[in-house]
């Protein structure tokens, strides 16, 4: 099956109950026995839920998977995974991440005694001198947020095979439509689906997807045991998302593309961050590992001057001053004050995270709009 009928397809048959077409939402906590231990296959709502199934099933179709895990966060299908290790175990992690990520892999698991290497991945080569015989996970986020560095997936899977390693891959950015990390030879690929996969800036969940049964088990057996599920409520909300996910992200990419090369000839634009660009650092690996380059669109002014950058945001009409990303609508944010304000501005502007850095999530609205939207604030 194509991508395209597996979005709205993949892994779905009518509900057994009443033949609905689309999932029923079942809000139930428990479900009938017959006899004690005897049911349909679903006893609890924390281990088993016919919604979450059929999202979780949906994941792991679009993903070229075998079996796909629901959260209720992206954080939280992360903390799974890191609750695969132990103490003195060792992740390698790409430097420029997530903020939530970085917090959670050093707030938290720090302290469990998990060590954690920062380390700028776009020479792949740079991971094999931080693995030892404690590591156990290499962590790649690709396009990286929100500098939109580009990572070969392809190439770090080789890696982590060599030294049996596993390699997850945050696919947050790039979404199934863009980009399969499973057949690029990840082991688990892992969604904020709060992001494009619900697409609606309505529903915040997690997902993962392997293709490996015993992994599968093993992530189940966490999924269950810690129990960080999301509710059918939210799981509908998501398979009902993901059967638009195609198209989305087709226009997502198209406006992307329109707004980067507007901007890159505005003259009061220094600098472009879009992996679309053939003058894009790693711009050939992200035509080899991507089908296109998505709707994520950074940004610096002339000048660098803070005032100004916050300036042009308030003005800003059609996109939106928020958090989040991946929805339809376009939203606008600056790093340095919003999702990076935590880290101390030297550090900060080492990976590029300046003071007119402004990140767009560029939505599916008439690009004309846009970019007359984007003029005025400039202007
Ligand atoms: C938002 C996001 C997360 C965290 O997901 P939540 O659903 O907010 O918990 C992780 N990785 C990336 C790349 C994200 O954009």
């Amino acid at each position: 099956m194509k991508f395209n009928t597996k979005v709205i397809h993949g892994g779905q048959k009518p509900d057994p109950a009443y033949g609905a077409v689309m999932p029923p939402i079942y809000q139930t906590t428990t479900y009938v026995q017959t006899s004690p231990g005897e049911h349909k296959g679903y006893a609890y709502s924390r281990s088993h839920n016919p919604t979450r199934n059929a999202l979780e099933n949906a994941f792991a179709s679009i993903e070229n998977g075998n079996f796909g895990l629901a959260f209720g966060s992206g954080l939280a299908a992360i903390d799974a995974i890191l609750k695969l290790l132990k103490s003195g175990d060792e992740v390698i992690s790409t430097s420029d991440l997530y903020g939530g990520t970085y917090r959670l892999f050093t707030k938290i698991f720090e302290n469990f005694g998990i060590k954690f290497h920062f380390v700028g991945m776009e020479n792949a080569s740079n991971i094999e001198s931080y693995i030892n015989a404690n590591t156990k996970l290499i962590w790649v986020e690709t396009p990286t947020n929100p500098m939109l560095n580009i990572i070969d997936i392809k190439a770090t899977a080789a890696i982590a095979k060599k030294h049996t390693v596993l390699l997850a891959v945050d696919n947050t950015f790039a979404t199934p439509y863009l980009q399969q990390p499973l057949d690029l030879g990840a082991d688990i690929v892992m969604h904020s689906a709060t992001k494009y996969l619900g697409g609606h800036s309505d529903v915040v969940m997690g997902g993962l997807v392997v293709k490996d049964k015993d992994l599968a088990d093993k992530l189940y057996f966490i999924q269950n045991a810690s129990g960080a599920i999301c509710g059918p409520q939210d799981s509908f909300l998501v398979l009902r998302g993901i059967k638009t996910l195609h198209v989305r992200m087709q226009r997502h990419c198209e406006n992307g593309k329109t707004i980067a090369s507007y901007l890159a000839a505005h003259p009061k634009v220094e600098q472009v961050y879009w992996p679309g660009f053939t003058n894009h650092p790693n711009h050939d690996i992200a035509k080899a590992q991507m089908g296109d380059f998505g709707g994520m669109v950074s940004f610096t002014t002339k000048g660098n001057i803070l005032e100004e950058a916050i300036k042009f945001i308030e003005k800003l009409k059609v996109f939106t001053l928020a958090e989040s990303l991946g929805g339809v609508e376009s939203l606008a944010g600056h790093p340095a004050s919003m999702t990076h304000a935590s880290i101390p501005k030297e550090e900060r502007e080492k990976i590029g995270v300046v003071d007119s850095l402004i990140r767009l999530s560029v939505g599916i609205e008439d690009a004309a709009d846009l970019i007359a939207d984007l003029e005025q604030a400039l202007g």
